[in-house]
Formats: C-alpha cells, structure tokens, sequence
C-alpha cells in the first residue's frame, strides 16, 4: 500500500521513490529541492495521560491538518510512528523556512479535542546545499530537527554544517 492506514498519508517508503523521482528533477532543471523532518514533541506523555486511542486520534487529526498545510506541489508522508516528511520543490531558498515556520505556528494552535496542544520540530535540509542524494538530505533533515529538540521543541532548525549528525541509522532504522 502507498498509503497509512491510521493517516492516510504517503508511507515512507513510497515517498522515497518520490523524492528520488523529483531530485533527479531537480539535477536536470537546476532547481533547489528541500526535505523537511517533522517529530511530534512529547507526544509520549499524550499516550501516557491520555491513552493510546487518543494517541491515535492526535495522529490522524495531525496527519489530516500537515495534508490540508501544504501546496499541491509538496509532499507530505508518514515517516515513522509520530514522524512525518515533507519536500518541497522550490525555486526560493527560503521557501522551505516560510513554510515549515507557518507548520509549526499553526500546528501549536490546533485543536483536538479534548487534548492539550502538541507541538512539532522541525529540520530542513536543502538540495544542492546540503547534500546530493536522498540518503544525505534525510540525515541532515532528521540532524537539523534533532537540533531542534535540543534547543526547546516547538521550532524549526535548517540543517549547518556546525550541527552534529545524529541518528545515522535513521534512513533504514524506523520501519512503518
Ligand atoms: P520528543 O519530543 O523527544 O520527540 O519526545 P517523544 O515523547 O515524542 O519521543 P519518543 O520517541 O520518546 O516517543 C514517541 C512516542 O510516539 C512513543 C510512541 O508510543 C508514540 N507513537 C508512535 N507511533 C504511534 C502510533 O501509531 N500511535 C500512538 N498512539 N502513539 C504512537
Ligand atoms: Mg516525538
Ligand atoms: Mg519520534
């Protein structure tokens, strides 16, 4: 299936063909190309108080606003358990920022009912700046949000090449 079940967004694996697709794309046109990882914060504690259920709704309810937030040309898919990603082909550098900072505004006021606001971090990485093939774009969008989480939660991060690699196993590590 190319779907999730529980969100109804792109599984992972589907969205890396994808994203392979529009990067050689974007190596033919020379046009930018920008993946963004997403994690829910604390989104542990909303299973904890709330139970798994409304863990569940949360998801859904999360999965169906990052849908309805993007443009038509981006791609939004599930990467992980409470792990989403996004590219976004762009002409404009700053593109992925503007969007990925209006994600996380409106993400944080949000209502699902009956639970508190959850907030998300974000990491942006950037073809060509960043990195050349897919497998390095995640890893530096998944550092960039990893910095993210360091530095408070609820912001975004575009990856540098100051801020330290993480998780290196990312790319095959989460199976959906
Ligand atoms: P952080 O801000 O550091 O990301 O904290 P966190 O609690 O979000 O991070 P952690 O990775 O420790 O926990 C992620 C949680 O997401 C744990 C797991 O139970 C929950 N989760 C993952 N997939 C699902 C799912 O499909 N349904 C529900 N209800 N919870 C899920
Ligand atoms: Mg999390
Ligand atoms: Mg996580």
């Amino acid at each position: 299936a190319v779907t999730d079940s529980l969100t109804g967004l792109f599984v992972r694996r589907y969205f890396l063909v994808k994203l392979q697709e529009e990067l050689h794309r974007a190596e033919r046109y020379n046009n930018i190309l920008s993946v963004v990882m997403a994690d829910l914060d604390q989104f542990k504690n909303i299973n904890d108080t709330y139970g798994h259920d409304a863990g569940d709704r949360a998801l859904r309810a999360i999965g169906k606003f990052l849908q309805q937030n993007i443009r038509d040309v981006d791609m939004v898919a599930r990467y992980g358990g409470e792990e989403f990603v996004i590219m976004i082909p762009e002409a404009a550098r700053d593109a992925a920022h503007i969007l990925s900072e209006r994600l996380r505004k409106q993400m944080s006021e949000l209502k699902i009912k009956d639970l508190p606001p959850i907030t998300i971090s974000l990491g942006i990485a950037t073809y060509p700046y960043d990195g050349s093939d897919i497998e390095d774009l995640i890893k530096k969008a998944d550092a960039a949000m990893y910095a993210a989480k360091r530095a408070g939660r609820n912001r975004v991060v575009k990856y540098s090449p100051d801020i330290p690699m993480v998780r290196e196993s990312n790319t095959e590590a989460i199976e959906n």
